[in-house]
């Protein structure tokens, strides 16, 4: 077992290869690996396992945010594979691609990068790994099982990597109903996400020298360092010739030039402030801040002054501050989402509701935005609207399931009782917890007139199919 895990390991970004153990050759799978429409539905499977398991960062301000660095990235690395990005609120620093284009992050690995283009070339690697399919292989042995087993095994091997307990444990489950998985991460694969995540960072304006000042800096506090999230790093240390291998590489490239960093910071200062549950430290660490910030650095620590005030419930000060910076800077929108939700979290429905439209005319169908404004609208009774906006959203983004959760109260203050049932049944569904799901599809079903055949009969499409799912999963 131990083995298993430790190959399973190296996947891991930052785990090179596991050298000791040799693999049997199983020839060229790049041509011969599942469709990508195969691979998708696995990369599906994939999420719902990991959303089960591990917790992962709703708020849709670091969704927004992470997902539009990422697609600056993969705009141009002329990859058929649509990419989802998201944050796991875990400290250890880490970060890893899955089936399908999933590529998760950190909150551990984003607060120690130092820069916007050490967080981004961690992810143009990621990206480079899905891109050059590296992980086919993996993917190929693993779908000789079912999807929902196979989704299973690689959900697996990222949580080994998250929290190495539990990890093993998932993986003696997943593996006592299939074959051992055998998964090649070579060396080589390393250099070559290495080198193309370079030249994508590159591509994408970004600072090529984010990749080798980043890799230093986490080789150098792996010598020291005590600290359990570098357990990884340790066991499998990041070598000093990649680290040079990087640093020349990145030589060769033109010095970036400067770009808006706002954004990064705004979001690691929200992440702090999230992660802290002192909400009096950190009103006292921020107001600190802003004492003597530099005139650059203002504004982030104002912003991570309103996010205090407003999380220890002082919203009339936190507003008073968040409106400061949106005087200055009216067109950015972290600062009028801070606004929104103050207004929001305050009861100020009204006030709330209208920086949401007024800003949705501006940013059309921006994700955190129309998250707020459904739930302004749900707190404000409008449920016809609410369902119609969500409905919308959900169109953009179907599988966000705190989004399917914000459908089922807007369609249950509709009185419509089948929808709200329907909708919880995704929202578990796409959680891991199908036969949730399926109970929910039942009650769905106990509301609906036997009269209503159409949503008799979808529902019970529905239901027909996550059973399937679980059936395959025993097998
Ligand atoms: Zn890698």
């Amino acid at each position: 077992m131990q083995q298993c895990c430790a190959l399973f390991l190296s996947l891991l970004l930052w785990l090179p290869t596991v050298q000791s153990i040799e693999l049997p050759d199983i020839g060229d799978t790049s041509e011969s690996v599942l469709s990508l429409a195969e691979e998708n539905r696995l990369g599906a499977a994939f999420m719902r396992n990991l959303r089960g398991a591990l917790s992962i960062a709703y708020d849709p301000e670091i969704e927004s945010y992470i997902t539009s660095l990422g697609e600056r990235l993969t705009t141009n690395s002329n990859s058929q594979q649509r990419f989802t990005f998201f944050v796991v609120n875990d400290t250890s620093i880490n970060a890893f691609a899955g089936p399908g284009g999933h590529i998760g992050i950190n909150t551990g690995l984003i607060m120690t990068s130092e820069t916007e283009s050490e967080l981004a070339s961690v992810m143009a690697h990621e990206i480079a790994h899905v891109t050059q399919r590296h992980l086919a292989r993996a993917f190929e042995s693993a779908s000789q099982s079912s999807v929902p087993t196979a989704a299973a095994i690689i959900a697996a091997i990222i949580l080994a990597s998250q929290d190495s307990q539990l990890g093993s444990a998932a993986i003696a489950t997943a593996l006592a109903s299939s074959t051992q998985q055998r998964i090649n991460f070579t060396r080589q694969n390393e250099k070559e996400a290495d080198r193309l995540g370079m030249s994508l960072l590159a591509s994408s304006n970004f600072d090529p020298q984010g990749m080798p000042s980043f890799f230093e800096r986490l080789y150098r506090n792996s010598r020291g360092s005590e600290s359990q999230s570098l357990e990884f790093l340790r066991t499998h240390p990041l070598t000093l010739s990649r680290v040079s291998d990087t640093r020349n590489r990145a030589a060769q490239y033109p010095a970036a030039k400067h770009y808006d960093q706002t954004n990064y910071q705004l979001i690691k200062t929200k992440l702090q402030v999230l992660s802290s549950s002192d909400s009096g430290q950190n009103i006292a660490h921020f107001r600190q801040q802003l004492e003597k910030a530099s005139a650059q650095q203002q504004d982030i620590a104002r912003y991570g002054y309103a996010l205090s005030l407003a999380k220890a419930g002082k919203y009339e000060q936190a507003m008073t501050q968040i409106k400061m910076l949106i005087k200055q800077e009216p067109e950015r929108v972290n600062y009028q989402i801070t606004a929104a939700n103050i207004a929001f979290s305050a009861g100020d429905l009204t006030h709330a509701a209208t920086i949401c439209e007024e800003n949705l005319k501006i940013f059309p169908h921006h994700h955190a935005l129309s998250s707020l404004y459904g739930m302004v609208l749900i707190k404000q009774g409008d449920a016809a609207k609410a369902s119609a906006l969500l409905h919308e959203h959900l169109r953009r983004h179907p599988s966000n399931p705190q989004l399917y959760k914000l459908l089922a109260q807007a369609e249950h203050l509709n009185n419509h009782l089948p929808a709200s049932h329907e909708a919880l049944a995704e929202h578990y569904y796409l959680m891991g917890l199908t036969h949730v799901g399926i109970e929910q599809l039942g009650i769905a079903l106990d509301h609906t007139k036997p009269s209503d055949t159409s949503t008799t009969a979808r529902i019970t499409y529905r239901r027909s199919q996550m059973e399937k799912e679980v059936e395959e999963e025993k097998k």
